[in-house]
């Protein structure tokens, strides 16, 4: 760790004024900023309580509780001192000002901290995503996901799996490179593409789950069906604010609209689309493009029909193939003169009446929306990608995976430790570790070349 890196420092609390402000210094200069603001440098990782004071003049700015953690044991690696003052505007003013004094301190930019904990390899890439995710979870179902992916639910999974690899590519290499020695045995090649089988068939089915990725975003359902049906009274009602313009003249609503949504604590997003039907506008012609693309793309397509008027006509159901599971509901049963409409389910489709505008039967639909989203996230807890990125990691390496097993059949060693090596470097990649000059050890370690 150079001695010359900058020393940063920020307000790591949320905004204030708050009863309590926590500042952070991390960096060389970390026990030299608390020297100057509280005289001295406590006990390694035991809080005190101190005065701090304005270094230019001596005077008292708050009292505090002062925090030393000495590095490489700390959050970041590197020495870290925390403040913990009174959570005014004018206190933490003072306090950052007087560290911004302090030569070789500067205000840490976004990330910064979380940044050097990586560089100093205390937290891996997907670690890092991790934290993010905890910071942004909104239901206990997203904060215990990202909770485990902090403590290494991918990142130690792709670790371990990048360790195989390299130990399969580690046999390859050494068929390679020492076939002529008599001490090699002959078949490395086995084992390792035994191994490489085993790999892909792991990654294969951590990729077959893909419901990890909607527990960050939100299972996505979609409010469609022709203008004037409700769906934005609907949404309104659902989402229990003012997100959508209600509006009794159709076309009005051209943008999709997103709610999102704590159902039965799972995350929920919900999409208001623009009335879907033929305009010559091309800007309504817009919104109609963007409604469909986002409906397809929808888990779980909730098709809203005047109820009131034919009885509900299924035929108003969309032409075009949906791909989502859909949900018929049959809005304004208030104004239905068969006041009989029930709630159904066949085998193809579930069907709802309910009144958007007095709320009757949205209590039914809400809890239907519960068991669906409960159905839907249980397979998350078994659930390792959560993100694009980890997809598209482990696809290339299956991919690589896959090459290499084919140049088997060719019988290339040199292929097959190619296509090793860069599977090694897809995970490599993911968890932010790429290091080549590990193989080299691990034929050292595994081997006794020994001449
Ligand atoms: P959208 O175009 O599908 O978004 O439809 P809106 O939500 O804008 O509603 C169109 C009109 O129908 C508005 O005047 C709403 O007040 C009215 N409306 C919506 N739902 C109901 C309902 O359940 N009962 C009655 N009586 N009117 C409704």
């Amino acid at each position: 760790m150079q001695s010359d890196r900058p020393t940063i420092f920020a307000l790591s609390s949320g905004r204030p004024p708050a009863a309590v402000a926590v500042i952070r210094v991390c960096g060389p200069k970390a026990s030299v900023a608390l020297e100057r603001l509280i005289g001295r440098v406590p006990q390694p990782r035991q809080a005190a309580l101190a005065r701090v004071r304005d270094p230019a003049w001596g005077e008292a700015i708050d009292e505090a509780l002062a925090i030393w953690f000495p590095g490489p044991r700390s959050e970041t690696g590197e020495d870290m001192a925390e403040l913990q003052v009174h959570g005014g505007h004018a206190v933490i003013a003072a306090v950052l000002d007087a560290l911004g004094a302090i030569e070789g301190c500067r205000l840490a930019e976004p990330g910064e901290f979380t940044r050097r904990a990586f560089e100093n390899g205390r937290l891996d890439l997907t670690e890092v995503e991790g934290l993010a995710d905890l910071v942004a979870a909104e239901t206990p179902a997203q904060r215990r996901h990202a909770f485990r992916q902090l403590k290494g639910l991918i990142g130690d999974r792709a670790e371990a799996w990048r360790k195989q690899i390299i130990e399969a590519l580690a046999l390859v290499e050494a068929r390679i490179d020492f076939s002529d020695e008599a001490d090699v045995p002959e078949d490395l090649v086995g084992p390792a593409l035994y191994a490489a089988q085993q790999l892909r068939c792991e990654i294969g089915e951590a990729l077959a789950n893909s419901r990890g990725e909607r527990l960050r975003e939100g299972l996505v359902v979609a409010i469609a069906g022709p203008p004037n049906a409700g769906k934005s009274t609907l949404l309104n009602r659902l989402a229990r604010r003012e997100a959508a313009i209600v509006s009794p003249d159709p076309g009005t609503t051209r943008d999709v609209i997103e709610v999102h949504l704590n159902l039965a604590d799972y995350p929920v997003t919900l999409l208001d689309t623009a009335g879907i039907r033929e305009s010559g506008d091309p800007v309504e012609q817009e919104g109609v493009r963007r409604a469909l693309a986002r409906v397809e793309g929808a888990d779980l397509v909730l098709w809203v029909i005047d109820g009131s008027a034919t009885g509900g006509a299924v035929s108003e159901t969309p032409e075009n193939p949906i791909k989502s599971e859909l949900w018929v509901l049959r809005n304004k049963i208030d104004l239905a003169v068969d006041k009989l409409c029930k709630n159904s389910e066949s085998r193809s489709t579930k069907t709802f009446a309910i009144s958007a505008a007095t709320g009757d039967g949205v209590d039914a639909l809400v809890s239907g929306l519960a068991a669906y989203a409960q159905e839907y996230f249980s397979a998350t807890e078994s659930s390792i990608v959560t993100r694009a990125r980890h997809r598209k990691a482990l696809e290339e390496t299956a991919a690589a995976l896959d090459r290499a097993l084919a140049y088997s059949a060719v019988g290339s060693e040199e292929l097959i430790a190619e296509e090793l090596r860069s599977a090694a470097t897809m995970l490599g990649r993911l968890t932010g570790r790429v290091d080549v000059e590990d193989i080299l050890d691990v034929i050292f370690r595994d081997f006794c070349i020994g001449k």
